[in-house]
Formats: C-alpha cells, sequence, structure tokens
C-alpha cells in the first residue's frame, strides 16, 4: 500500500475543496454532521454532475469517468469533512450503479447509469421489513411472477430518503416453493416509486430528522423489465452491494464536522478561568479520538487502494472491520463531544445557550443508528468470528 497521495491527487483534493467551500459561501449547503444520511440537496447535486464527479470510477460508455477509486474517496471525503449533503444521489452512485453494471440487463444500464451520472434521479433502499432487519432471509414481501409482469405486496421500513426519491431498489420473495432455501427464493426489482399501489409514510427519527419512511405495497403491478439479475438470487447480488456500502469513507467521517466542531470549541471555552483545552482529561479525550481517527483511516484507505487495484475487498478482512471500526469511533466521538460540552450540550439549535449550533444533542441522539444501519456491528462481528476466525457458529 502507498500511503502517500499523488501530487495530481492533492491538487484534485484542493478543487474539490474550493469547490465545497464555494458552495457553502453561496448558500447552496450548511454544514451538517450526518448530512450524507439525512439531508438532500438537489441542487448540490447537479453541482456534482456537471462536473463529472458522479459515478466517476465508471467506465465513460456508461457515462462516467474511469477516474480511480482513491480519487472517489477524496470526494468523499472532502464531502464528508466539510458535512455536505448525500441523501438520494450517494445510494445511485455508491451502490446502485455497480449493482446495475453487475447484474442489470443492458437496457436497464442504458436507461439508469445515465440518469444516475447526471444527478436526475435518486434511488432509495428497501431491504429491511417490520419482521427482517438483520435476518433479511425473513422477509415477507411478496412478488408474484403474473405473465410479463409482477405482482408486489408487503412492507418495508426504515426505508432512508422513499419520500423524496423517484426509485426504490427492493428484495421481495419470488419462489414459494417449501423445499427451497429462504435465500434462493429472493429477487432484486427497481421499482418507479410513483406506481400505483405504494404508498409512503415518513417517519422521525429520534434526532428529529424525517428522512425514514414506511413504504407499503399494495398489489403493485410491474414489468418483468424491473427485475434486477437473475430471478431467485436476489440475496446474494444484495450482499455485494452492501460490501459497496459498508466500506467507505463516510461510515468513519459521517459526523466529522463534530469532531473539528469541538475541538474549536476546547480552544474558545474557558471553565473556571482555564480554557477546556488545556484541561488535561480533554486533551487526552481529543488526542485518544484522533489516534482512532487516523487509524480508521488507513482501514477505508485500504478498501480505496483494493478496488483501485481491481481487488475485491474481504468480507471479513476489509469490509466488516472497517465499518465496525468507523461507527465505534463515531459512536466515541459523539458521547466525547457530550461529555466535553456538559449540560449546554444537551440544548437544541434555537436556545441561544446551544453549542455548535445544537449539533452535538443531534449527533448524540444519531449516535445509535451508526452501529445499526447497513449491518449491525452485532452481525459483522458475527461475521469475523465465523468466516475471518473459523470459529463454530453457536
Ligand atoms: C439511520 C438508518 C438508516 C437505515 N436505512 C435503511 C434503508 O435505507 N433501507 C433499509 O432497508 N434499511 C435501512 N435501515 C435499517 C437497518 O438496515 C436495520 O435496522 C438493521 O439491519 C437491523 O435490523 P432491525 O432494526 O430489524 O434489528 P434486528 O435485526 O431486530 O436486531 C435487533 C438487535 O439484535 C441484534 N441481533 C440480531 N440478530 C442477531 C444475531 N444473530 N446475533 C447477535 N445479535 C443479533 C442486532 O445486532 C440488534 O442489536 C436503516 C437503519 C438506520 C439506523
Amino acid at each position: 500500500m502507498d500511503f502517500k497521495f499523488t501530487q495530481e491527487q492533492e491538487r484534485f483534493r484542493k478543487e474539490v475543496r474550493d469547490f465545497l467551500e464555494g458552495e457553502i459561501e453561496k448558500g447552496i449547503f450548511e454544514t451538517r454532521a450526518n448530512g450524507w444520511v439525512t439531508e438532500e440537496n438537489e441542487a448540490f447535486v447537479h453541482h456534482l454532475a456537471e462536473r463529472g464527479w458522479l459515478g466517476m470510477t465508471w467506465p465513460q460508455e456508461y457515462g462516467g469517468q474511469g477516474r480511480s477509486y482513491l480519487d472517489r474517496l477524496i470526494l468523499t471525503e472532502e464531502m464528508m469533512h466539510y458535512g455536505a449533503p448525500g441523501g438520494g444521489f450517494l445510494v445511485g452512485d455508491r451502490q446502485i450503479g455497480p449493482s446495475i453494471m453487475a447484474h442489470g440487463t443492458e437496457e436497464q444500464r442504458d436507461f439508469f447509469l445515465p440518469r444516475i451520472v447526471r444527478g436526475e434521479t435518486s434511488f432509495a433502499i428497501g431491504i429491511s421489513e417490520p419482521q427482517a432487519g438483520s435476518d433479511v432471509g425473513a422477509l415477507e414481501t411478496r412478488a408474484v411472477e403474473e405473465g410479463d409482469s409482477f405482482v408486489i405486496s408487503g412492507q418495508k421500513v426504515w426505508t432512508s430518503n422513499a419520500s423524496r426519491s423517484d426509485f426504490i431498489y427492493l428484495i421481495a420473495r419470488t419462489n414459494f416453493a417449501p423445499e427451497v432455501s429462504r435465500y434462493r427464493s429472493i429477487s432484486e426489482f427497481i421499482v418507479d416509486l410513483k406506481t400505483p399501489g405504494i404508498t409512503i409514510n415518513p417517519l422521525m427519527d429520534m434526532a428529529g430528522h424525517g428522512h425514514w419512511c414506511e413504504v407499503f405495497f399494495d398489489d403493485v403491478q410491474v414489468p418483468g423489465t424491473t427485475l434486477i439479475g437473475k430471478k431467485d438470487m436476489g440475496f446474494y447480488q444484495i450482499m455485494s452491494q452492501l460490501d459497496y456500502e459498508r466500506a467507505g469513507v463516510e461510515r468513519l467521517m459521517g459526523n466529522y464536522p463534530l469532531l473539528r466542531g469541538i475541538i474549536d470549541y476546547t480552544k474558545e471555552t474557558k471553565r473556571d478561568g482555564v480554557p477546556l483545552c488545556k484541561q488535561p482529561r480533554i486533551r487526552y479525550m481529543l488526542s485518544d479520538l484522533m489516534i482512532k481517527f487516523e487509524v480508521g483511516k488507513l482501514l477505508v484507505y485500504r478498501v480505496a487502494w483494493l478496488l483501485n487495484q481491481k481487488e475485491k475487498p474481504t468480507l471479513t478482512r476489509d469490509t466488516c472491520i472497517a465499518k465496525v471500526y468507523g461507527n465505534r469511533f463515531e459512536q466515541e466521538l459523539d458521547n466525547a463531544a457530550m461529555n466535553i460540552a456538559g449540560l449546554h450540550g444537551q440544548l437544541d439549535s434555537g436556545s441561544k445557550c446551544a453549542i455548535l449550533d445544537g449539533a452535538i444533542t443531534r449527533a448524540y441522539l444519531f449516535s445509535p443508528a451508526h452501529s445499526i444501519q447497513g449491518g449491525t456491528s452485532e452481525i459483522l462481528m458475527n461475521i469475523i468470528a465465523d468466516r475471518g476466525l473459523g470459529l463454530p457458529r453457536k
């Protein structure tokens, strides 16, 4: 692994920083911890598309730039650094596009990929259901084949950004024979969210963001062309898609603006006449976070580097470790920020005594989500135990 970025990559980083600072100055977006999940911003997406920064690693025949995964890492890292909005478009760029390239038909590629690259279409992901979260194989949504179409019925939940997305990438049961394994009976579909029979109810999370939704399918008829890849093999297809989701730098830096903010706060704020940053307990807390952050960066850089070498990250060695580690770091950061800020850290924006405009309390309330979204830490650690360490299953 080469730890140094080339001069060209450093120039690109500067270009991205100048762009993001310009967007903030022009009021296009406001820095927000966790904005990559909770905030969506059409103007910003279009500006990224104009620069060719959506689908930038994809082949040129699909509208991509054929650029390296390290360039994409730099772009994402800087977006996290500035707390840029990522809802909707990040999903298409990060995992739906690569899945369509891997499993889709030529018609599906021609339809979706250029639209993702132009920032014209956004996706929600419909995996989780009330009775099927970690245990995806337990899903109950059905897609019954009828001639050239499928009829979908069931419910998805915790579907991020469904109320503001164009399509849902969903999985549903397509084989009901009792002897068939529950994993070899699931298929993937991309469905237009405006199709009759779909009802979307936004849900509020405890941090006050309304990005989640429950999505109901009431005998929704969709053409057979919405099926992605092989019928009944969707479980295996979606597992490879999750690799793209789990190992990105956003798992470490989702609430990076909070790290920057709390460091500045300790320099500017005195307690008992002493700046907080001079108190040993707080200095060690911040140093500890920096050590963990730098180690975490190496884990996510490694994944980008592997992809650049055209190697697939290993589930146990790379993907699970990077996600579990990154999620822990983010939760420790939220805890440390609340600890340092004391009682004022609990105040939200709107209160004149709020610190960092309420970012600490919002990040703290969002904190449990880090080790749940994209697969819980317990599940990922079980995978490491089973497949990485070869420990017998319970
Ligand atoms: C911010 C956020 C965004 C999300 N966005 C989406 C989205 O866009 N689309 C989507 O489909 N889903 C989304 N989810 C849902 C997420 O994928 C699920 O919440 C997650 O997979 C866990 O499923 P569950 O909530 O049903 O919990 P459960 O699976 O019921 O788990 C409950 C608890 O039991 C533990 N547990 C379960 N099984 C085991 C086991 N075998 N061994 C040890 N411990 C176990 C879990 O680790 C967890 O702590 C999102 C979640 C969050 C927090």
